[in-house]
C-alpha cells in the first residue's frame, strides 16, 4: 500500500538551516522531501515540554498528513548553571519573535560574572522517526562544551557564535561547517538514528 512512497523520507521542517544540515548528515539512498511540498500540514505548534515530545509530535502530524516515513528533530542549548535553560525553550528564549542574537544576548546576560569552570552546556538532539505499521523510534545525540563571554564567529545560526565543544578553542561559529557537521548533536542523533532509517528502507526495497 505504501510501495510508492517507501523510499522517499519527508523531514519535518521548513527551516532551510537545517535542511541542508539533515542532507549532509543523512547518508542514505533515498529521496529526501520537505514540508515545503505538503502546504496541508500546516504550523506544527512545538508545545511538548521536552525535545522528546516536539519531536514526536511533528513525526506523528507530518506521518499522519502525509503518509510517508517522517523524521522530525527538536534541539536545544543545556546551561548547566542554568540547571538545563534554556533546553526546549532554546528558539524563543528571549520572548516569542526573538531572534539569533536576542536568545544569546538572554543567555549571556544570565551568565554574566559566571567564571569559565561553570559555563558547561551541552547541545541535545531529539530525532524521531514514524513510519507505517505504529513505527516509531527515537534516537538522541549530544554535544558538551563551554558558553564563552561574547560571541564569536560567523558561520552555523542560533547559539554557535556563543559555544566552545569540549576539546576545541573555537566556537561552532569560527568552525567550517564540515568540522562542527562531525561533531554536533545532530551528528551524533543522525549516527544512533541511521541503522534504524538503513534497516527500515531496505526492508521496504526487500519487500
Ligand atoms: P530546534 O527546535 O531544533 O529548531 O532548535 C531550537 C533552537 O535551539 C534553535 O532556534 C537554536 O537557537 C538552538 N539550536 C539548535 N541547534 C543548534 C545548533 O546546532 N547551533 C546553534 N543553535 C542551535
Amino acid at each position: 500500500m505504501y510501495e510508492q512512497k517507501m523510499k522517499q523520507l519527508v523531514l519535518a521542517t521548513c527551516n532551510e538551516d537545517k535542511v541542508q544540515e539533515f542532507k549532509a548528515l543523512l547518508d542514505l539512498k533515498i529521496e529526501l522531501v520537505t514540508l515545503d511540498q505538503f502546504p496541508q500540514v500546516g504550523t506544527i505548534t512545538e508545545d511538548e515540554h521536552t525535545l522528546e515530545g516536539n519531536a514526536l509530535k511533528k513525526a506523528r502530524v507530518v506521518f499522519q498528513s502525509t503518509r510517508i516515513p517522517a523524521l522530525a528533530d527538536d534541539s536545544g542549548l543545556e546551561v548547566h548553571y542554568l540547571y538545563g535553560e534554556p533546553g526546549v525553550y532554546s528558539s524563543r528564549y528571549a520572548g516569542e519573535n526573538a531572534t539569533y542574537a536576542d536568545n544569546r544576548k538572554k543567555l549571556l546576560e544570565n551568565l554574566r560574572g559566571v567564571p569559565p569552570r561553570r559555563r558547561g552546556a551541552r547541545f541535545r538532539c531529539v530525532l524521531a522517526f514514524v513510519a507505517p505499521n505504529n513505527i516509531e523510534h527515537l534516537a538522541e545525540g549530544a554535544c558538551t562544551g563551554v558558553i564563552v563571554e561574547s560571541p564569536r564567529g560567523d558561520h552555523g545560526f542560533g547559539y554557535d557564535p556563543i559555544f566552545v565543544p569540549a576539546g576545541y578553542d573555537r566556537t561552532f561559529a569560527e568552525m567550517e561547517e564540515n568540522l562542527k557537521d562531525k561533531l554536533s548533536h545532530r551528528a551524533k542523533a543522525f549516527e544512533n538514528m541511521r541503522p534504524i532509517l538503513r534497516r527500515f528502507f531496505d526492508e521496504a526495497e526487500d519487500s
